[in-house]
């Protein structure tokens, strides 16, 4: 297997020049070609010998994923197919907003965990993406916006799959995300986004400095075991105890989202319900409008009602936003991710996690 620069931290780049007998130096000008100035091929790399560039290029994966499709929506949001290196296809997608730029990664291709409104919960798992794969998204959005003068800011963790069951390559891709000699992308500005994975939760919380989101959507067990089905082994009371142990650095806030669907968790006692069972918890509440997708068994909740629950719960004392929907016309908003054009039909027998519900 060829290398993948793109999934080493700047130390392990470091002891692998050094491995080379190369001058530790040699590994700041590759590590910067790569984070910083966003190479997209070791040609590029005009301040290195000839020799060394051959190695390099003989011994290394290429630097980008191949795009499969791109599209932009009315909205500005875009959304592309990636295919990696065994035709597997990932979904990336930006959102920009006027004061910053969102790149929103995948973490799986597929997903273990089948949450009834979510479209991705209607494929099977494929595999896990590596730590290089989760980066590459990072690094050729940023690099492809910067070509047309628009900058990424910030990096969420909510594409297709479940981030918490693939922690290993996550914690990863974090690091080599977060170092402030490359992508720079601080603590305050990168979100990982859990369905509720609560025996992962204390470990992800020890390596992960980031923002921690939470699917939430309904605290009647009864309700979130059909929405949430992970629910069914880790129920809201376990989610709380999780949540409360979350290590909230300085004026943190755990985001809890919550997607609004008709008639099924949007009452007024559903709200007046999230409320109470959030007390005691440092919380912010994203209020997220259901995008729906073909064949989707709820309809979102009018803006009236929406409005309704907002003011409810930021009565109570509550940040509360209502997300509005991006990128919907190209099916790029939450919960439509489907990698359309996956390139081949599953090498093996879908992975059924070892830990997934049901
Ligand atoms: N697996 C993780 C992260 C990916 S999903 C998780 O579930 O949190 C990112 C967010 O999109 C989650 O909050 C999810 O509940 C929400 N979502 C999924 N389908 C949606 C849909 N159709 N409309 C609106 N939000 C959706
Ligand atoms: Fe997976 Fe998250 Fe979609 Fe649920 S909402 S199926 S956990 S990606």
């Amino acid at each position: 297997m060829p290398l993948r620069l793109t999934g080493l931290t700047r130390t392990e780049l470091t002891d692998l020049m050094v491995q080379w007998g190369e001058k530790p130096y040699r590994a700041q000008q590759v590590w910067s070609w790569v984070f910083v100035k966003l190479a997209s091929s070791v040609e590029e790399m005009s301040d290195l010998s000839k020799p060394f560039r051959a190695r390099l290029a003989s011994e290394i994966a290429p630097l980008r994923p191949e795009v499969v499709s791109h599209r932009v929506s009315a909205d500005g949001t875009e959304k592309w197919l990636l295919a990696c290196e065994d035709r597997i296809t990932m979904e990336t997608v930006f959102i920009p907003e006027t004061s910053r730029g969102t790149v929103c990664v995948s973490s799986q291709a597929g997903c273990s965990l089948a949450c009834p409104f979510c479209r991705t919960g209607t494929l099977p798992l494929r595999r896990n993406l590596t730590a290089a794969e989760i980066v590459e998204q990072v690094t050729f959005v940023r690099a492809t916006l910067a070509n047309r003068g628009i900058r990424v800011t910030n990096v969420v963790l909510m594409g297709m799959g479940e981030p918490l069951y693939n922690l290993e390559a996550v914690t990863q891709a974090v690091r080599i995300i977060m170092d402030g000699n490359g992508l720079a992308i601080g603590c305050r500005k990168l979100t990982l986004s859990t369905s509720g994975v609560v025996n992962r939760m204390e470990e992800a919380g020890k390596n992960l400095n980031v923002n921690l989101a939470i699917s939430l959507h309904s605290v009647r067990d009864t309700v979130r075991d059909q929405l949430v089905p992970i629910n069914r082994k880790f129920n809201l009371a376990a989610l709380k105890r999780a949540a409360l142990a979350w290590p909230l650095r300085g004026r943190g806030r755990i985001t809890w989202e919550y997607v609004l669907l008709d008639g099924i968790n949007d009452s007024e006692q559903d709200a007046l319900e999230l409320v109470h069972w959030l007390k005691g918890i440092p919380s912010k509440v994203n209020l997220l409008a259901f995008n729906p997708w073909p064949g989707a068994p709820y309809s979102p909740s009018s803006r009236e009602t929406m409005l309704r629950f907002q003011e409810i719960v930021a009565n109570a004392g509550l940040v509360t936003i209502i997300r509005d929907s991006r990128g919907g016309d190209v099916g790029a908003a939450c919960g439509q991710l489907a990698g359309d054009a996956d390139l081949t039909p599953p090498l093996h027998e879908p992975l059924a996690h070892e830990e997934s519900s049901g």
